[in-house]
């Protein structure tokens, strides 16, 4: 239907309706980036109010801009085409080249955004072992490298929350109050990947505004859980926010009539932030269904099901191949790692489905 060439020229033609529950459409587990827009959301997006956002003079994206800050208490935020890229000018805004950012060995920061701090930013980075959302700031803390000429002094500190190789972990606020401490008291900087703070505010119920004030900066997503097309944010200080539009620029991420997008956002924050329940609830149900396996690398808490399959007989490609076979796609992080992830595009009747398919699988 994709291909048909009426449907590409009318704006809700069939190729561009949202898959429709059936037998034949797979249930896709793989990521929660695999969403796509709404009938309200492509309405939204038909309708938007635009402008040249390289001039800010967008007014969609103004107003989704000074929303956000808003929403995590902070003065301003920039729009960005990506996660990473969001992550990035981040990490250049608390440190300066041939300086030194601490993160999670698994963080997305140092794991999936092809070296850009080394490459792009000049920023040395050291990890600690991979513990997920059960952050030590103790751990942290004895990490840092003061200031001397023949040292790698430490500029800033990045959390994942959720922390996505870390099975959708929430860390908790106290943890977080904590590391706030540990960088106050070593004068460094305190940056958060929330591209699923989303998740971890109505999984823990921490209004956003005690996350935001606990750290110097901050970068969100709009086209995970949300279910945007394209977006994320870094919120900062309007100082801080003023350098981060010329490192986006730099970065190529300046871009014009992007209202199309911002107005996608803006939708997803009024109509997909409380839904994320659902999600949590689903995923839920598909790791109380494959505990008897002994599959589950640890809790659910969000919308993230990790797979630890070195205590059962396949390896992560294998059930990978085998559950594509049976129309369920699963993610393959690890010869034995996989992961299923709940998103707005899937129903009740579709983790029925899933949870069908990968049981028989475990127990053939
Ligand atoms: C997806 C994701 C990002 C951003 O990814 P992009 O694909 O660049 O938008 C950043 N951090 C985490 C933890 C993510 O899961």
């Amino acid at each position: 239907m994709a291909d048909d060439p009426v449907s590409r020229l009318v704006p809700f033609g069939a190729g561009n309706a949202p898959p429709t529950p059936g037998p034949d459409r797979p249930v896709d587990l793989r990521s929660d980036t695999v969403t796509r827009p709404t009938p309200g959301m492509r309405a939204a997006i038909a309708g938007a109010e635009v402008g040249d956002d390289v001039y800010a003079e967008d007014p969609t994206v103004n107003a989704l801009e000074a929303e956000v800050a808003a929403l995590f208490g902070h003065e301003a935020a920039l729009f960005a085409p990506t996660g990473s890229m969001a992550n990035q000018i981040a990490i250049q805004l608390l440190v300066p080249p041939g300086e030194e950012l601490l993160c999670d060995a698994d963080a997305h920061v140092v794991t999936y955004e092809t070296g850009a701090a080394a490459a792009i930013g000049g920023v040395s980075t050291r990890t600690w072992s991979p513990v997920g959302a059960d952050l030590d700031p103790e751990v942290v803390a004895a990490m840092i490298r003061p200031d001397g000429y023949h040292t790698v002094p430490t500029r800033a500190v990045a959390v994942e929350q959720t922390h996505n190789r870390g099975g959708g972990g929430v860390i908790p606020l106290g943890t977080l109050r904590e590391l706030r401490r540990v960088a106050d008291d070593a004068g460094i900087g305190l940056h958060c990947d929330g591209a699923r703070i989303w998740h971890a505010h109505i999984a823990d119920g921490v209004p956003l505004t005690s996350y935001g004030e606990l750290f110097d900066t901050l970068s969100v997503c709009l086209s995970k859980g949300l279910g945007a097309p394209v977006g994320s944010l870094v919120l900062g200080s309007t100082e801080r926010i003023t350098r981060a539009r010329t490192i986006r620029k730099r970065m190529g991420g300046g871009m014009r009539q992007v209202g199309v997008l911002a107005v996608a956002g803006r939708y997803a924050l009024r109509h997909h932030v409380q839904r994320l329940a659902e999600d949590h609830v689903r995923a839920a149900r598909l790791a109380d269904a494959l505990v008897p396996f002994g599959v589950l690398a640890n809790p659910v808490r969000t919308n993230i099901v990790p797979l630890d399959l070195s205590k059962c007989g396949f390896d992560a490609p294998g059930l990978a191949t085998a559950a594509r076979q049976r129309g369920v796609l699963v993610s393959v992080l690890g010869p034995r790692t996989a992961r299923l992830v709940t998103h707005h595009d899937l129903d009740d009747a579709d983790v029925d489905r899933a949870i069908e398919v990968l049981t028989a699988i475990f127990r053939s």
